[in-house]
Parts: C-alpha cells; sequence; structure tokens
C-alpha cells in the first residue's frame, strides 16, 4: 500500500478491523526501527540480530506460535501480513521469522512431542533462540527424496553426517532443523527429520560468499560424526517426509508473503519518484510507457495478494493441506516481486543502480525467492501435475 487511497482499500479490503491493525502497527514499527537500518547492516555485512530481539515484546517474532507457549499466534492471515509487513523493509528480518515459524517452530507444534514442544517453542518465540532450517545440500535443494546426509542409529541415539549449504541464520541459530536419511536408497521413505542444538560436537557453520544478503551470513553447515539423542528425532525415524511437505506448505505461504511486501516496497519507491521526476518538460509518470509498467506492478502484487490471502484462509478453515494452492501463490508473488523490482529500477533510470536508491538491491533479494522454498521450475511442475491429477493433494 501507498498514501493513496484505492490501493490502501483493495489490500486491506477483506482483512478484519483486527488484522488490519496488526498491518498497521508492524508496518509503522518496521519504518521506524528496522528499515534505517538496513542499508547499513548490508555494506557492513552485519546480521540484524538486535533488531530482531526487539521483535519479540511485541509479538512479531513468533505469530504462528500459540500464547500457551509464548507466542503470540492470532489467526494465519494475519501471521502473514506480519511476514508481509516485515519483508516489505527487511528481507533478513522476514526471514528469521518465517524460518522460525513456518519450517521450525510449525514443524515442532504438528510433529513434537509434549517434551519437545516445551524444550523448543518458549524460547523460539522469546527470541532466546533463532532457527535454521538445514534442508539444501551440497548436491541439490529441489530434490529433496535425494538427501545425502546419514542418520545411523547408535547407542543412545544417532549420529549425523553430511553436509547443508545456504543455510539461513545459521550462525545465530539456536536450533537447526535437519533434514537427514536413514538409508538413501528408499528416497523419501528414508528422510527422518531432527531437532538439533548449533552447539553440538561435530558441528561446523562456515560462511557461504554470496553476491547478495551480506547481512544474513548465510553458511555451509557440517555435521561430522554429530552424536543426537533419540529425543532429537521429529515424529518417526523414515517418516520426515510428510513433516516437510507440511513445513514447506506453511514455509511458502510465508515467502509468498514476503514476496508480496517486496512487491509492495517496489511500488512505495516508484509512485512518488513517477511523480517527481520530470523528463520533456512534464513528470515521468504522465508518460504512457511509465504508466503501462505502474498498472503493471500494481496488478501482478494485487493478484498475487489475493492469492496468498486466500490460501492463508485455507488454513484458517482447517485444510491441512494446500500444496497446490501453496506453490501458486509462492510463484506468482516471487514472480511479482522480481518484476516489480526490474520495473522500478527501470522507472528510477540511472539512479536506480545507485547505492542511494533502494530500488537495485531489492532486484537480487526478490531473485533469491524464485529459488528458495521450490524454484519456480518446481512450482510449475507441481502445479501442473496436481491440475493433470498426477498429484494429490
Ligand atoms: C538466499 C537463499 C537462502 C536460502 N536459505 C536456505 C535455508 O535456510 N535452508 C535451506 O535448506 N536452503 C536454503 N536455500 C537453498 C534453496 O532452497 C535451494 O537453492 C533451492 O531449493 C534449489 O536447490 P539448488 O540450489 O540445489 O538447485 P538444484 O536443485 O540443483 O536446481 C538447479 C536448477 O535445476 C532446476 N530443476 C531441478 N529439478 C527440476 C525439475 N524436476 N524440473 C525442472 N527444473 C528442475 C531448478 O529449478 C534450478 O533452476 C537458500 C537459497 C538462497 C538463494
Amino acid at each position: 500500500m501507498t498514501d493513496t487511497g484505492p490501493l490502501r482499500r483493495m489490500a486491506d479490503f477483506d482483512l478484519t478491523e483486527t488484522q488490519r491493525q496488526v498491518r498497521a502497527a508492524v508496518r509503522e514499527f518496521a519504518e521506524r526501527e528496522i528499515l534505517p537500518s538496513v542499508e547499513q547492516h548490508e555494506r557492513e555485512g552485519r546480521y540484524p540480530r538486535e533488531v530482531i530481539a526487539r521483535l519479540a515484546p511485541l509479538g512479531y517474532l513468533a505469530p504462528l506460535i500459540p500464547e500457551a507457549y509464548g507466542g503470540s499466534f492470532i489467526d494465519v492471515v494475519t501471521y502473514g501480513v506480519v511476514c508481509e509487513e516485515l519483508a516489505r523493509v527487511d528481507w533478513v528480518v522476514a526471514s528469521a521469522v518465517s524460518v522460525a515459524n513456518s519450517l521450525v517452530g510449525g514443524s515442532i507444534l504438528r510433529s513434537g512431542t509434549p517434551e519437545q514442544r516445551q524444550r523448543w517453542l518458549p524460547p523460539l518465540a522469546s527470541g532466546a533462540i533463532l532457527a535454521s532450517a538445514c534442508l539444501t545440500e551440497p548436491s541439490g535443494g529441489t530434490d529433496l527424496a535425494a538427501i545425502r546426509t546419514r542418520a545411523t542409529p547408535v547407542d543412545g541415539g544417532w549420529r549425523l553426517t553430511g553436509s547443508k549449504v545456504f543455510i539461513s541464520h545459521a550462525a545465530e541459530a539456536g536450533i537447526f532443523l535437519v533434514a537427514a536419511t536413514i538409508d538413501p536408497s528408499r528416497r523419501h521413505r528414508g528422510v527422518t527429520i531432527f531437532l538439533v542444538d548449533p552447539s553440538t560436537d561435530g558441528i561446523e557453520v562456515s560462511p557461504l560468499p554470496m553476491r547478495t544478503l551480506q547481512r544474513d551470513n548465510l553458511a555451509e553447515v557440517r555435521f561430522d560424526d554429530v552424536h543426537v539423542d533419540h529425543e532429537a528425532v521429529l515424529g518417526e525415524p523414515g517418516r520426515g517426509f510428510p513433516i516437510l511437505g507440511a513445513a514447506l506448505d506453511m514455509g511458502r505461504f510465508s515467502v509468498a508473503a514476503r514476496c508480496v511486501g517486496q512487491a509492495q516496497r517496489a511500488i512505495d519507491l516508484t509512485l512518488p519518484y513517477a511523480r517527481e521526476r520530470h523528463a520533456f518538460g512534464q513528470p515521468i509518470g504522465e508518460f504512457q510507457m511509465v504508466q503501462q509498467k505502474i498498472a503493471d506492478m500494481i496488478c501482478r502484487t494485487e493478484a498475487a495478494r489475493g492469492l496468498v490471502y486466500r490460501l492463508g484462509r485455507m488454513k484458517d478453515a482447517g485444510v491441512e493441506r494446500c500444496s497446490m494452492e501453496a506453490s501458486m501463490a509462492k510463484l506468482l508473488a516471487s514472480e511479482a516481486a522480481t518484476q516489480n523490482a526490474l520495473d522500478a529500477i527501470q522507472i528510477h533510470g540511472g539512479y536506480g543502480f545507485s547505492a542511494e536508491y533502494e530500488v537495485g538491491r531489492l532486484l537480487l533479494e526478490a531473485k533469491t525467492l524464485e529459488v528458495g522454498e521450490g524454484t519456480s521450475e518446481l512450482h510449475r511442475k507441481l502445479i501442473a501435475e496436481f491440475g493433470l491429477g498426477i498429484r494429490q493433494s
């Protein structure tokens, strides 16, 4: 949304009064407390730990974790609105929330024992610990049934050996959700999920140099004969794939919401620029070719937002698995965020590349979300397979 009435009306139209209030409060907080330091954190490659800590007392750190565990859960749509508004100003802060809630906290809530919930959810909700999801391996991330990290049964528990790459928040995390296999030849029937304390002997976290998101400190995580006890297994050995599927459904919801926030940011930065920048004696926003881009930016953002909110409502209505809808929302929203960043740069002309303007940074950050939590190719494949009846939800 911007301050222009029709856009705000459309984005908020079918939200409840509470959801609108949450949006306004998160936006106000994010612009005041997060936005001013994003560029500096990025330049210095500094993880925004202290900014993330400020989310907890306001309830923005654990919007999917129930109050009984110290969280602030209201409903899934509200969770999406929080992710959207945080991502509108900072990819990394929004990612910390979405990984801790959708992938890690949500999995523990759904599949954890009472002891696992008590051990992990309160510190996640209070911000005492952050979370990482260790899924992708050097040999591939799209085909999760081909995971090679081995889980071998030993006296008193399991031994984990293998390597994970592109792991967000790893150097800061107090819990790793790790996907391993008890037998690679069993593919998805071998996948097992472990909840691991990152300070366990044998775990090494090393920085993975990236072209973007310097402030996230993406990492490689190596597991070298790491011993974990039986209580570290989430669910049953060999039954981790459905846990992962449910986690990724919710993960794709929050990633899609984050993409809507990023797409919206590109609009919010572009409209004032197009009003103020002049060429040939008039504001560039009066040229039809600029207007065409602005119209497309608005339409694709609203289309994506509609899919995201509807997916949230399906989850609020208790639909257990919404994999096709999650793929649709994530695909459309991530491509909208990238295209909006491209259009915003074009409308900013040379300033689109200037370090003084935010739109240039948005582009690579948006593009990462066409890759993370399932590439666009994977989502197109899944959607088509659901449509053709080859795959059932
Ligand atoms: C910024 C960022 C943060 C990330 N954070 C995390 C994290 O916290 N935890 C984590 O586990 N991972 C994380 N990832 C990794 C991400 O999830 C993977 O990069 C992604 O799943 C793709 O895996 P890959 O890179 O191994 O590509 P590959 O699986 O090797 O795929 C390469 C290409 O082949 C295409 N392809 C593969 N299979 C098919 C198919 N069947 N049909 C058509 N095309 C196909 C893909 O779409 C892609 O274009 C992150 C990545 C980025 C960029």
